[in-house]
């Protein structure tokens, strides 16, 4: 058995993505088949087709999805079919050291499996009966997914799917780094290099734990007029108002308490570490290229007590932290309409990603 779904397929290097009717088959035991609602268009799917994170095609693309379940696989009890959820691409096996001592976006598991699901074979085919890859360990950019069972977050059905769908990447990474990996206090200042997808979120994610002062920095005065609307306090665009670090260190009279890099370049990592004051705490979110490095001055270490902390998917706790930012949406505190600033019908999924390279929406998404 099975399903048709038309899906959006990374084919060829540097060519652009393409739609296609595939194949879905049917949950195995302990797996799930979930009608999707809506997925964001993320720069990780890009990544994926240019080459920055090599992936092997041909694969179905997308892992920031919403959708409802529509088939249980055999020993899936605590899920029904019409449920909601949101897709998680780290799929916490909840046994592994990470995941007991709390950490489940560290999984060994889910880290395996990245390009199938959990046991490393594939749910997709095309209409010839070739075998896709799961972007992601997921593949949701496509109207049916079957994913693990523990893929997928049960959550409040009131929501909006394209609103829903979001909080399951861009808002989890940038709202995670800044509470989860970061522990932001009240009063503090914050500085975020680059104002995309996740970097809006890492704002957001600053303004909700309490801080004074949150320096957005970004190349594209757009990008900064949204960084203003998710409550940065100043902004710093590097091509017009010259060094960043030396900006920053005159505005938070010597250095910042945090730092998050939500672009994933060295030089743009060094600068993150270099404006944050003794004892602060430089985050990176931002996914470099394979042979990326970052330079820093080894001697002045020890004297600085600096952190330099990689955040994974904003140290999620997706079953914990799901609901709980959608709460925050409910409540009114955390901004999800204002991130998406244009959807998609899964055919205009070139466009989508077009967009996306030209910096136009917050988060583009498709709608299904
Ligand atoms: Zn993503
Ligand atoms: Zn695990």
């Amino acid at each position: 058995m099975g399903r048709q779904a038309k899906a959006v397929l990374y084919r060829e290097l540097n060519k652009p993505v393409v739609v296609e009717t595939i194949q879905v088959e049917s949950p195995k035991r302990g797996e799930v088949t979930v009608k999707i609602g809506a997925c964001g268009v993320c720069h990780s799917d890009l990544s994926a087709t240019n080459g920055t994170n090599p992936q092997p095609p041909p694969m179905v693309l997308g892992h920031e999805a919403a959708g409802t379940i529509c088939e249980l696989g055999e020993g899936v009890t605590d899920l029904a079919i019409g449920d909601t959820v949101v897709v998680s691409w780290v799929p916490s096996c909840g046994k592994c050291r990470y995941c007991v001592m709390g950490r489940p976006a560290l999984c060994d598991v889910s880290a395996r499996a990245t390009t199938t699901l959990p046991d490393g074979t594939s749910r997709l085919k095309d209409s010839k009966g070739n075998t896709l890859n799961h972007f992601a360990g997921t593949g949701v950019m496509a109207e049916y997914a079957t994913l693990h069972r523990d893929s997928v977050i049960k959550t409040d059905p009131s929501i909006g799917m394209d609103k829903a769908a979001i909080v399951g990447c861009a808002v989890m990474t940038g709202v995670g780094a800044a509470l989860n990996t970061a522990k932001v206090e009240p009063g503090s200042s914050c500085v975020v290099f680059g104002a995309g997808g996740i970097g809006l979120n890492a704002i957001q994610g600053c303004a909700l734990a309490g801080a004074n002062q949150i320096i957005a920095i970004d190349t594209s005065d757009k990008k900064l007029e949204f960084a203003r609307a998710f409550g940065a306090t100043d902004t710093i665009n590097p091509a017009t108002d010259g060094d960043a670090v030396a900006k920053v260190m005159a505005l938070t009279a010597g250095g910042a308490d945090y730092s998050f890099e939500c672009i994933g370049l060295g030089a743009t990592i060094q600068q993150a570490y270099g404006c944050i004051r003794k004892g602060g705490t430089a985050v990176v979110v931002g996914v470099a290229k394979i042979g990326e490095m970052v330079n820093l001055m080894a001697f002045m270490m020890p004297f600085t007590e600096k952190v330099l902390v990689g955040s994974m998917y904003g140290s999620a706790r997706p079953s914990i932290d799901f609901p709980r930012l959608l709460g925050l949406y409910k409540s009114g505190r955390l901004k999800l309409d204002e991130l998406v600033t244009a959807t998609y019908k899964v055919d205009q999924a070139p466009q989508a990603f077009a967009d996306m390279v030209a910096g136009v929406n917050a988060r583009g998404v498709i709608v299904f």
